[in-house]
């Protein structure tokens, strides 16, 4: 997938990590075999970059002296990634794990009211991508980002711009924020506890608690001040718009007339089609002034949500639905709210092969053109819908066990 968009957030904290999919992963196959050699002309194919850019020859060098790939790195590149959750058990897993703490943070952190107020995100969903990203700070990564963004340059790692990125880093060494064993961040060479990427730090760092420093790293007021002025400026984010809103389909709703992911229309509209906000409450108007998607997650049998633009905010920081659909539903509950009100189906996850023999049905018929991977992304889903609208079944996008038997004949 190729997009305007910031490098992408590859790393999710602790038992949640084997949904990473960020494209960062994409050049897997070089990655064991990365040389000092080349990393080192790598390295040294962005000195005159560094220097024109005002980094001087000194700071180059103390910065840069006896750097090796990171062996970290190349595993984590090379594992990315295998899963056999149902989007249902993810986002499950994650509100049961995170849910309450994340309740407990919020109304523990007086600063994202403030954060807020000046921004226009809600405290609900800075506290979910806190809780995301660095489980509220005890996990902000412990690899050297110049070595880390290093490594992925030379690697070939997709994903992000990684010359920008290793720049990015040496700027902000040079600022003297944090001295050179300081700069820290995820294997992606993300930083602090919100995980921005370095280029994104140097356009969006904010100094919120006011001792003239932008700490990612220590400071929780900078790191969620600077996230959220990350959500307004690179995602476009609109205060007092919904982002994610669950509806509930009136029974034999059409799919046919309307398509999931696709079609977009203001809330009234939908509700006028069969699909009124789940919680009963009115559409402010911010949202009735705006258009929505259909989503359906985990299918016709699944809750159905509305996804605002203010949705992409989720994608962007992680691009795989479970990712996106489940930290949406944590930030509602982490500020008080309900996170579903129609329950996950409870169907267990088809194996990779089973959604291959599905993908190779759908190519063979002329509707999928993309890898034969098992990953149900967004080309897959879309291919599934128009094979489900010239089969007759629900175009909901969801492939179901006895849809991927009928497409393997
Ligand atoms: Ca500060």
């Amino acid at each position: 997938m190729t997009s305007a968009r910031p490098p992408r957030r590859a790393v999710l904290v602790g038992a949640l990590a084997t949904l990473a999919s960020g494209a960062a992963f994409a050049a897997r196959a070089q990655a064991d075999a990365l040389t000092q050699a080349e990393f080192d002309d790598w390295v040294g194919a962005q000195r005159a970059r560094a220097l024109l850019a005002g980094v001087s020859a000194d700071a180059w060098e103390a910065a840069l002296q006896g750097l090796t790939p990171d062996p970290v790195v190349i595993a984590r590149r090379a594992s990315a990634a295998e899963t056999n959750l149902t989007l249902a058990d993810y986002v499950t897993r994650l509100l049961n794990g995170r849910g309450q703490k994340a309740r407990a943070k919020l109304a523990a952190t007086p600063q994202l009211a403030g954060v807020q107020a000046r921004f226009g995100v809600p405290a609900g969903v800075l506290t979910a991508f806190w809780g995301m990203e660095s489980d509220y700070g005890a996990n902000i990564g412990d690899r050297d980002v110049l070595r880390a963004t290093a490594t992925h340059g030379a690697a070939g790692s997709g994903g992000a711009d990684w010359s920008a990125e290793f720049l990015a880093g040496l700027k902000i060494l040079q600022s003297g924020v944090v001295a050179r064993a300081r700069l820290i961040g995820s294997y992606a060479g993300a930083l602090g506890q919100t995980q921005l990427m370095p280029t994104n730090y140097l356009k969006y760092g904010v100094d919120f608690d006011g001792d003239g420093r932008i700490d990612v790293w220590a400071s929780a007021p900078d790191a969620l001040a600077s996230a959220a002025s990350h959500l307004v400026g690179e995602t476009g984010w609109k205060p007092g718009q919904s982002w994610l809103e669950e509806v509930a389909l009136a029974p034999g709703f059409d799919l046919s007339k309307t398509e999931v992911e696709i079609t977009a229309l203001p809330p009234d509209r939908w509700q006028a089609l069969g699909a009124p906000r789940a919680s009963g409450a009115p559409w402010s108007a911010a949202d009735r002034a705006a258009t929505a998607r259909l989503l359906l997650p985990s299918g016709i049998k699944g809750p159905a949500f509305l996804a605002f633009a203010n949705y992409s905010a989720f994608e962007a920081y992680n691009p795989s639905m479970p990712y996106a659909v489940g930290v949406s539903l944590l930030s509602k509950f982490a500020a008080g709210e309900v996170a579903i009100r129609k329950p996950w189906p409870t169907d267990p996850a088809l194996p990779r092969e089973t959604r291959m023999a599905a993908q190779a049905g759908l190519a063979r018929l002329g509707y999928y053109e993309g890898k034969i991977d098992g990953d149900m992304g967004r080309k897959s889903r879309a291919a599934l819908r128009a094979w489900q609208l010239s089969a007759g079944v629900p175009r909901d996008g969801f492939l179901t066990a006895e849809q991927a038997a009928v497409l393997a004949r």
